[in-house]
This record gives C-alpha cells, sequence and structure tokens, in this order.
C-alpha cells in the first residue's frame, strides 16, 4: 500500500464529486479528503421541476454540504477554483487560497451555452442551477398579477426543455401561452421512444405548442426571432427560458493546457487525465476516449464517481485500475404535476404510478448522496413495496 502524503481534493461536489468522494471514503475510511464546492448546496437538479411547483420544499433538494460531509469525515471547503498548476500540483482559489494535491479530481458540472446567439444572455431565463430557479420562480409568480396568455418561449425540445413546459401549464393553467422552439424535426431526440411518445402525448393535452426545425436568431427584450421552413419571423415575448444545451464549466483551465474534445476534458477509460496521471475528470465536464456518445446526465456522473472510488483505491494499493463501463439503466422524465415517463431495464410506465415511481427511485438514490435528505423526504418511503421492482432494478448503479 502507498501511503498518501497530501490530500486527494475534489473541486465539484455535484453527482460526479459527491459520489466519488462518499465512496472512496467508504472502501478507505483513513484516506484525507477535501472537498472544494463554490456554493454552500448540493442540487438536487433532477428534482429542480418539483421545487418550482412546490411538489416538493426547496431544502429537500438542496442540502448543505457541510452537513453531508461533516458527518462522515471529509472536509468540506467553500471556494471557487480559478487555477490549477498540473506540474506542481497545486490549485488556486478566488480568495487567493492554495492548496497542494496528491491527486485531484475535477467535476465542475455545466453551464448554459447560449451559443454565442444574439441577445440570449441579456434576455433570457435559464434552468441550471437554484439561482436560475429562484429567478425564473420570481419573474412567474410577479407574472401572476398582470394579464393572462402571456406569451412563453422554451427554447430546446430535450428533457429539461419538455419537463419545464408541462410543469409551468399544470401550475399556471391559462397564465401562459406556451411554445417549444426545437432546431431539429422531433423533441428529445435523443431519448427513448417511449418516453418521447408520451412527452408528445402530454404536450398535445396540454395545448403547448412545438415549432420543430426551427432555430433562434435572436432575442430583445420584447421580441423572439426565429428561423424556420417559411422564413424569418419576430414574434412578441414575454418570456423566453433558454435550455438548448451546456458546456462544460472550465473557466478555471487555461487554453491547451490539456486535451479537449467537444470542449470538455478528454480522459481514458480509467478516468484519468493522460499528461497527468494523477488527474481525473469525471461528470459533464468531461468524455471518455472512445465513449463519446455517452449522454451528459446525473447517471453516468454518478456511475462515473462510484468507478473512479474504486480505481483510486486500487492505484493507493498499487493495483492497476480498471476500465469504465456503463450501465444504461434507463431514463424517466416528469411531465407535470403528479405525472412522468419511464424507460429501461426492460419496464415502460407512464402517468401517475411513473410519478411515484420516479420519485421514489430518486429517494432510494439519494442514501448515497445524503442521509439528511433521505429523512427529509420520508414520506416518498411510505410506498416503499410497491415498487420493490424497480429499486431492485435500478439500484444496480
Ligand atoms: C434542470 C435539470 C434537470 C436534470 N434532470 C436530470 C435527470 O432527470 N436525470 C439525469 O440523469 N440528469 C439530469 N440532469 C443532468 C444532471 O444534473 C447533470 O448531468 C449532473 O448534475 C452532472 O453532474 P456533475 O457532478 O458533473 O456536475 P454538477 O452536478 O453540476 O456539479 C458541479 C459542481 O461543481 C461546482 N463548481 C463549479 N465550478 C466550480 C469552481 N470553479 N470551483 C468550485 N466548485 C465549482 C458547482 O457548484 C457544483 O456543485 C438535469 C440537469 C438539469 C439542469
Amino acid at each position: 500500500m502507498k501511503s498518501i502524503q497530501k490530500p486527494i481534493v475534489i473541486v465539484g461536489a455535484g453527482f460526479a464529486g459527491m459520489t466519488f468522494a462518499l465512496n472512496l471514503k467508504k472502501l478507505n475510511p483513513s484516506i484525507p479528503i477535501i472537498v472544494v464546492d463554490s456554493e454552500t448546496n448540493f442540487i438536487f437538479k433532477p428534482l429542480m421541476y418539483e421545487v418550482l411547483s412546490k411538489e416538493i420544499r426547496s431544502w429537500e433538494a438542496t442540502p448543505k454540504f457541510a452537513n453531508i460531509f461533516s458527518d462522515v469525515g471529509i472536509t468540506f471547503l467553500r471556494n471557487c477554483l480559478t487555477k490549477i498548476s498540473f506540474k506542481e500540483n497545486i490549485l488556486e482559489f478566488s480568495d487567493d487560497l492554495k492548496l497542494s494535491y496528491q491527486y485531484l479530481v475535477i467535476c465542475t458540472g455545466s453551464i448554459p451555452n447560449s451559443f454565442l446567439i444574439k441577445g440570449v444572455d441579456e434576455n433570457c431565463y435559464f434552468f441550471n442551477d437554484f439561482h436560475d430557479l429562484e429567478e425564473l420562480n420570481s419573474f412567474l409568480q410577479k407574472s401572476q398579477e398582470t394579464a393572462s396568455h402571456n406569451k412563453l418561449f422554451i427554447v430546446g425540445g430535450g428533457p429539461s426543455g419538455i419537463e419545464l413546459a408541462c410543469k409551468i401549464k399544470d401550475i399556471f393553467v391559462d397564465k401562459f401561452e406556451i411554445n417549444v422552439v426545437e432546431k431539429s424535426n422531433e423533441i428529445l431526440n435523443k431519448n427513448k421512444i417511449f418516453n418521447r411518445e408520451q412527452a408528445e402525448k402530454a404536450l398535445e393535452k396540454r395545448k403547448i405548442k412545438v415549432l420543430l426545425n426551427s432555430t433562434v436568431k435572436e432575442v430583445s427584450e420584447t421580441k423572439i426571432t426565429i428561423s424556420s421552413e417559411v422564413g424569418i419571423t419576430s414574434l412578441d415575448k414575454d418570456l423566453v427560458i433558454w435550455t438548448a444545451g451546456v458546456k462544460p464549466n472550465l473557466s478555471y483551465l487555461e487554453t491547451d493546457e490539456i486535451t479537449k474534445k467537444f470542449g470538455r476534458i478528454l480522459v481514458n477509460k480509467n478516468l484519468q487525465v493522460e499528461s497527468y496521471k494523477n488527474c481525473f475528470a469525471i461528470g459533464d465536464i468531461s468524455v471518455i476516449e472512445g465513449m463519446e456518445d455517452l449522454p451528459i446526465t446525473a447517471q453516468v456522473a454518478m456511475q462515473e464517481g462510484n468507478h473512479l472510488a474504486n480505481n483510486l483505491q486500487l492505484l493507493i494499493q498499487g493495483k492497476d485500475p480498471s476500465p469504465f463501463e456503463f450501465q444504461d439503466n434507463g431514463e424517466m422524465i416528469s411531465l407535470g404535476i403528479g405525472e412522468a415517463s419511464i424507460s429501461g431495464l426492460g419496464v415502460t410506465l407512464s402517468g401517475k404510478l411513473a410519478f411515484e415511481a420516479r420519485r421514489l427511485i430518486y429517494a432510494a438514490k439519494l442514501p448515497d448522496i445524503t442521509e439528511s435528505l433521505k429523512s427529509a423526504s420520508s414520506w416518498i418511503f411510505q410506498k416503499k413495496s410497491i415498487f420493490k421492482k424497480f429499486l431492485k432494478k435500478d439500484n444496480s448503479d
């Protein structure tokens, strides 16, 4: 067994970083681990829609890092990474703190990508983190006081756009006339067919308009300009929510310092940065050589976190690490208040039962992430027996 002189430092305590830290601590309780995050709270992003609709309370989906980590003997620092000196193994933070590491795990997630389209950054709302959620919520609440049929455009027909559209329609009923703008010829084009069909039904039932083959060219204070088969049209808008894409959050990296692919850090199958073998990148910020098609999801981030914990323990023991393999455990999307769609592991389920199963499956995963959230959501467990079959299958990641 090699001895660890300096700590293992993890920057970013989202799905990837949190899973990695907690699993490694379980495997090796005496190992010194420091977790750094620029925020004070973890965000369970798949439940942000339920926070918006008040189906769950915000604190249930956002437990404090300090509580989670102090319970298991991991040091947590709130700080923002600004620079990595890979050759010297030193990290620099926004308050001038410097930290040296023996092993480094970076997992700083994604930020919205506006693709440099004119007016998007200035005139759109986003739905990527808790600050976005609060801003959007406050705008929506204020709109309650104005006339009905405010014109709302949601750009992006992926899961975020569709889930948001259904939820907002159910919360505010006729307050908003909702349009989803999608540049390809179908919504949810990277998702399971069953979920896509359920989503199409959910949108139709709610009279949400979908503009396919439509690309946003500009967003101003009052208008959204869309290019489609019929030409370029400028439409009045009250609100635009941008969910059309994300990019890796890598502001602390200097250009060409390490190899990237599609803007993400390229890692080998052991999740290692090839040029600096004591550095690892997992979650949304990285792409694995030969596995470029993996989706950018919490499911992948958690499996990578779990796998890397095992690999690092092997490395510390002087053994060879093993290559990462992804297990597709299916996907779940919420489709309005009290409804969802689930497809995977040979099971498809939609409607109210799927909604309860989705919450239960997340609750079953939460103990890996935090005990405090598990107890906060204890009401979900009351129905556990009904969904034993699902939990058994889904717990494998
Ligand atoms: C609304 C929404 C719904 C989603 N629903 C699903 C779903 O249903 N299923 C699914 O599988 N995936 C879903 N996703 C995607 C999923 O949330 C991400 O793929 C996942 O969070 C990626 O994990 P990560 O650890 O890479 O990044 P994150 O979970 O985003 O964590 C990154 C962490 O890094 C921290 N950080 C960033 N920069 C710095 C810095 N410079 N210094 C220090 N700390 C920093 C951040 O504060 C954050 O805590 C959803 C995403 C969104 C936005």
